[in-house]
């Protein structure tokens, strides 16, 4: 078995050192558990912070450990009764190239219905985030502006597009001509902003005539500066990811103090900004499946995979996704 595991804790950007290659012996599967060949790794900025000591909504990986991650993987030997030899399934086995699983994790995929590596991003943890935050929180109405930045990426993508699909004005900022002509192109935005084309406040204004209604918050830093002015009284903040502060380290920012007038525009402009974790809003995975299935063959939900070959090329590829490397769903195909 050969498995990435967390060899340092990085101080602000991930190094290729902060990991390490092994190759280890794997064991026979017991009575109820499964071996699993890894075909697909997902990586997702999430992982940055697993990576960190600090305290935060799971648990870190411990120096020594496997990285964590979902996976797509083949069944090769069962000693499961639920899961036989050759079933694809979509796990939650790390940076590895085998792993044993008790099917507690397992998901058993149709191939026939999308291709497996899907069920990492459009169809997987990233689309569902998409769908529960945007639908649960943001709330978007016909004819309304929905504004969400990193929008070629897993999860931007797909707001853009449930928004749409919900009748609402989806406007996407992303980083370059090219990233922002897929976003409108491809994927049906109503308008695209590059933040990495200078005057970002000036830009979304333009195209936001009316204001900004939901705001599905990805990524913090310039992007929430440019947005905020433009909130529209009872506008919905999602808040699902600060990925330009996934790096930082832990020292007080310096500059004025900004928030007396964030809660002032919160209480005049009656403002909802609430944070979430996707599997708070397990129950609505079945909906989810269900409809994004649908979405996806009737060609309303549409999706871009970065796929990388190899498990060594992992962590080059994890520390290009904190700095927008990537162009879409990031998969490494580790089989297959
Ligand atoms: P993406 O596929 O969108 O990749 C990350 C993208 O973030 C980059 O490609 C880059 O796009 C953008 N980015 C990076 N740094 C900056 C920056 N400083 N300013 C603006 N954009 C930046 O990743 P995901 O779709 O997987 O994740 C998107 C967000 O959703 C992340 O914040 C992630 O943590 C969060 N998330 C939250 C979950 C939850 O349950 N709350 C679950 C899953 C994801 P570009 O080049 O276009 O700027």
């Amino acid at each position: 078995n050969r498995r990435i595991v967390l060899a340092a804790r990085p101080k602000g950007e991930p190094r290729i050192s902060d990991f390490r290659l092994e190759t280890v012996a794997v064991a026979e599967p017991a009575d109820g558990q499964v071996l699993l060949e890894i075909l697909y790794l997902s990586l997702d900025p999430y992982m940055r912070g697993r990576m960190s000591a600090a305290k935060s909504y799971a648990r870190p990986v411990e120096i020594g450990e496997v990285m964590e991650g979902g996976t797509v993987a083949r069944v090769i030997a069962s000693r499961h009764p639920d899961f036989g030899k050759g079933d694809i399934v979509c796990s939650y086995s790390g940076w590895q190239s085998l792993a044993i699983s008790d099917g507690s994790d397992l998901r058993k995929l149709d191939p026939s219905l999308a291709p497996p590596s899907t069920a990492l991003g459009v169809l997987g943890m990233p689309g569902f985030t998409a769908y529960s935050g945007l639908l649960t929180i943001g709330k978007p109405a016909a004819g309304e502006t929905v504004v969400v930045a990193a929008a070629s990426g897993a999860v931007g993508s797909a707001v853009g597009q449930i928004a749409r699909i919900k009748g609402a004005r989806a406007v996407g900022i992303a980083g370059g001509p090219e990233k922002c002509a897929f976003a409108r192109d491809e994927l049906g935005f109503d308008a695209v902003v590059d933040h990495r084309a200078g005057n970002l406040a000036e830009q979304l204004a333009d195209a936001c005539p009316d204001g900004i209604d939901v705001y599905f918050e990805n990524v913090g830093g310039a992007v929430w500066g440019a947005v905020f002015p433009l909130l529209n009284e009872f506008a919905r903040i999602p808040v699902c990811g600060l990925i330009a502060h996934y790096n930082d380290e832990g020292t007080a920012p310096s500059g004025p103090d900004r928030l007396p007038g964030l809660m002032r525009a919160i209480l005049t402009k009656s403002l909802t900004i609430r944070g979430f974790i996707q599997r708070e809003f397990a129950d609505q995975r079945p909906a989810f499946y269900r409809e994004a299935t649908e979405w996806l063959a009737s060609g309303k939900l549409r999706y871009k995979e970065d796929i990388v070959d190899g498990l060594e090329n992992a962590p080059d590829a994890f520390i290009g996704l904190l700095k927008g490397r990537n162009f879409g769903k990031l998969v490494v195909r580790v089989a297959a």
